[in-house]
C-alpha cells in the first residue's frame, strides 16, 4: 500500500489554487498550500513529494523554490505552471530541474495527469537519472533522449527527438510550420515547410495508431500542427 502522496500547491491566485486543492484532494492526495515563495520553501520542510509550481508570485520568481529545494537536495517533483507568453528561453531553463510543465491557461484532467505522471515515475524509478516528459501511453526521456511506451524503448531521430521535444513543451496550441523552423531547426539552416510535414510524417509513425486518425499530432489546416498530450 503507498503512503498518501503530499503535494505542495504554490499558486497566489485563489480561484486556481482553491480548485486544484479540492481536485487534488479528491484524488487522494493530501494538499498543502503556499502563496509566496517565501512560504512555499518554509513549506517544504514537510517534505512534499511533489510540488506544483507557479512562477509568477507575489514576492518573485516561483522557480526559486525550485532551486532551493534542488540545492538542498530534495527529490521531490516539480510540476511547473507556466504563463503563456513569458519569454521561450526561460521556458527552455525549465529543463534544469523541473519534471514537467503545464501552460497556463491548462486543464484541470491535463495538470492531474501530468501529476500522476510524475508520482508515478518517482515510484518506479528512484536512482533513474533520466528525466521524462509524458503523454498518452509513451514518455520522452530528456536524460537519453529517447522514446518509451511501457518497457519498450522507440528509436528516435535527432530531429524528431527535438520536434516532439518542442511540441511537450507546447501542448494544445496551433503551432504553424514557420515557427517550428525557426524554434527546431534553426535559423542558420534553410528547410523548407515541407521538411516540417516529412518529420512530423515520420513522428507520427511512430507515435500514431496506423489507419486511425492521429491522437497527438493534429493537423491544423492552413496553419499547421496541434500537439495533444
Ligand atoms: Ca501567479
Amino acid at each position: 500500500m503507498m503512503p498518501e502522496e503530499k503535494i505542495l500547491l504554490v499558486e497566489d491566485e485563489a480561484p486556481i489554487r482553491d480548485g486544484l486543492k479540492e481536485k487534488l484532494e479528491s484524488e487522494g492526495y493530501r494538499v498543502a498550500t503556499a502563496e509566496t515563495v517565501a512560504d512555499a520553501i518554509r513549506a517544504l520542510d514537510g517534505a512534499p513529494d511533489l510540488v506544483v509550481l507557479d512562477r509568477r508570485l507575489p514576492d518573485g520568481e516561483g522557480l526559486d523554490v525550485m532551486r532551493h529545494a534542488r540545492e538542498a537536495g530534495s527529490r521531490c517533483g516539480f510540476v511547473v505552471l507556466s504563463a503563456r507568453g513569458m519569454p521561450e528561453d526561460r521556458v527552455e531553463g525549465l529543463e534544469d530541474g523541473a519534471d514537467d510543465y503545464v501552460t497556463k491557461p491548462f486543464h484541470l484532467r491535463e495538470l492531474l495527469a501530468r501529476v500522476r505522471a510524475v508520482l508515478a515515475r518517482r515510484g518506479e524509478g528512484e536512482g533513474s537519472t533520466g528525466r521524462d516528459t509524458a503523454f498518452g501511453e509513451y514518455a520522452l526521456d530528456l536524460g537519453t533522449r529517447s522514446l518509451r511506451k511501457g518497457r519498450r524503448e522507440i528509436a528516435l531521430t535527432r530531429l524528431e527527438f527535438e520536434l516532439l521535444h518542442y511540441f511537450l513543451r507546447n501542448p494544445s496550441r496551433a503551432v504553424s510550420r514557420n515557427e517550428l523552423l525557426d524554434r527546431v531547426w534553426g535559423y542558420d539552416r534553410y528547410p523548407t515547410t515541407r521538411t516540417v510535414d516529412f518529420h512530423v510524417l515520420s513522428l507520427r509513425k511512430k507515435i500514431e495508431t496506423k489507419g486511425a486518425k492521429p491522437k497527438h499530432i493534429l493537423t491544423v489546416p492552413g496553419v499547421g500542427y496541434r500537439f495533444e498530450v
